[in-house]
């Protein structure tokens, strides 16, 4: 991709300006009940080695079956990536030695992944947006891990990972900034989530990244890369780009040049440093697994899966924005967590007037609610205040029995005692007054009060702003804005 570089993602040095490359392989956990070839169970936390078949333990002469649930959820990944589809892969044995890799190879997929070219929009803060190509989707096998910190002088192996699937998806290289690769892992982990097929959590290692840095001159061809492996949040990915991308211009810019090499990222540093070069880099000796015969499957079983697929944030956020009249950004908020679009669907669902009030109810959903619970750092499940209940706020301020104003002191009642709003709204005398009799008498009142305000009125028509808030006021702000405003510029003149 050539697209026209934007200022502000170049970087400036000694020797004029630099533009970093950026390509993303990503590891995510499968989710599915059992393992890759085996039936193990694939649960997290479970004591060392007791989620560990023959097969993931590699004992002689096991044969690994593959489970059909990682390819339905491999292929649906895929066509959530607007992917082509391979109807026929091969696995591949990838084989170096590990003490947690009881085979001594990985079983992967090399020439001929499921899961071809693809694409994904990705959103960037300023509100423009980068198509990121995807270069290929692979199945693959997880290792065992290693545990150091149990024996002062051995080290002690748990298999309960060994066999469990991946997906590695790798991107074209074509990001140019660690804010877009930031929001391109953002996007494809939200893709997965809604899809339910890789939970996406960092925290427990179900979504890691490799980072691929280079840097150029604009307009250049790419630069030598390195390798940054392992990154395991979104927060580390970008730092390790910008060390990275720095690192590399200083070493350019003194004259050097940049070995290819792969490289870790020290957290408590921000740094990355040399893992192995090249030259040192493995021959892993791919071949077929002849323990498998090539995966393959009709184009129907891709047809059905593609029918049964939920509808993902792209195409909600296009429904959000199309039916309900959202703005772009307001709708992206929404789609951005799988849980904030199925709280706001909910609120729509206890609308009685969804289309009429569907934006309202999206302001009320982003700012209020929200709002509150980021300021309270709770989440969407530990809200005080259901969907339904939003819903019922939003109807009475639709349905003109609220003002936005008084809707905000009933959302403060729910939130700390509970309740159903309208029937709070009845007990508690909220409603607005809508009565043309009372509202009349608190005008008349307040221009008598103001004689000279009144006068002035006439020449700064602004001042009826003024007006409007005494009134408001004196009615407790349970006074209809709109029937206040209008009487008032009849008294006045106006
Ligand atoms: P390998 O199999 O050796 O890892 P690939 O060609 O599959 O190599 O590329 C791996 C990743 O590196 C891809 O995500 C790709 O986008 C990225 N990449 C390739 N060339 C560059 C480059 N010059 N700068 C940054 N990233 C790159
Ligand atoms: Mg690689």
């Amino acid at each position: 991709m050539n697209a026209p570089v934007k200022p502000s993602n170049l970087i400036k040095g000694a020797t004029g300006e630099w533009e970093m490359v950026i390509g993303l392989e990503v590891h995510a956990q499968v989710t599915s009940n059992a393992k890759l070839f085996s039936g193990a169970s694939t649960a997290f936390g479970g004591e060392p080695n007791s989620h560990v078949s023959l097969v993931d333990a590699a004992m002689p002469g096991m044969l690994p079956v593959i489970n059909e649930e990682c390819v339905r959820q491999a292929v649906r990944t895929g066509l959530g990536l607007n992917a082509r589809i391979n109807l026929r892969s091969v696995f591949d044995r990838k084989n170096y030695f590990y003490p947690d890799l009881p085979q001594g190879y990985q079983i992967s997929q090399y020439k001929s992944p499921i899961v071809g070219e693809g694409e994904v929009v990705v959103d960037l803060a300023d509100g423009a947006s980068i198509t990121v190509g995807i270069e290929r989707l692979h199945l693959e096998q997880d290792a065992g891990k290693s545990l150091h910190d149990q024996h002062a002088d051995m080290s002690a192996i748990d298999l309960n990972r060994s066999g469990v699937a991946l997906m590695e998806i790798v991107s074209k290289p074509d990001m140019r900034s660690s804010e877009q690769a930031r929001a391109y892992v953002t996007k494809l982990r939200t893709i997965l989530r809604y899809l339910g097929t890789c939970d996406g959590d960092m925290e427990k290692g179900s979504l890691r990244a490799d980072v691929n840095v280079s840097v150029r001159r604009p307009g250049e061809p790419f630069g030598t890369r390195c390798e940054i492996k392992n990154v395991n949040s979104i927060r580390f990915i970008g730092q390790a780009i910008e060390h990275e991308a720095r690192r590399q211009i200083g070493i350019l810019e003194d004259g050097g040049s940049i070995d290819q090499e792969t490289r870790l990222f020290d957290p408590d540093k921000g740094e990355t440093r040399a893992m192995r070069s090249k030259e040192e880099a493995h021959d892993y000796r791919y071949f077929p697994d002849p323990d498998l015969l090539p995966l393959e499957f009709s184009q129907d079983f891709v047809e059905a899966l593609k029918a049964d697929l939920p509808e993902l944030p792209d195409q909600k956020k296009t429904r959000f924005i199309g039916d309900f009249g959202l703005t772009p950004y307001d709708a992206a908020v929404l789609v951005g967590e799988h849980e904030s679009a199925n709280f706001y669907e909910a609120v729509l669902a206890g609308l009685a007037n969804a289309r009429r009030d569907g934006k309202l109810a999206a302001n009320w959903v982003i700012n209020e609610l929200f709002g509150r619970l980021n300021k309270e750092s709770r989440s969407i499940a530990e809200s005080p205040v259901s969907a339904s209940q939003l819903a019922a706020i939003v109807d009475l301020i639709g349905e003109g029995t609220i003002s936005g104003k008084i809707a905000k002191d009933l959302f403060e009642i729910v939130w700390t005692e509970g309740g159903d709003p309208r029937a709070l709204v009845e007990a508690r005398g909220m409603k607005q007054v809508t009565d043309m009799g009372a509202i009349e008498k608190a005008v008349d009142d307040i221009v008598a009060a103001n004689p000279d305000k009144a006068a002035q009125v006439r020449d700064k028509p602004q001042m009826i702003g003024w007006f409007v808030g005494q009134v408001m006021k004196a009615s407790g702000g349970k006074a209809n804005p709109q029937a206040v405003n209008d009487l008032l510029k009849t008294k006045l003149g106006l």
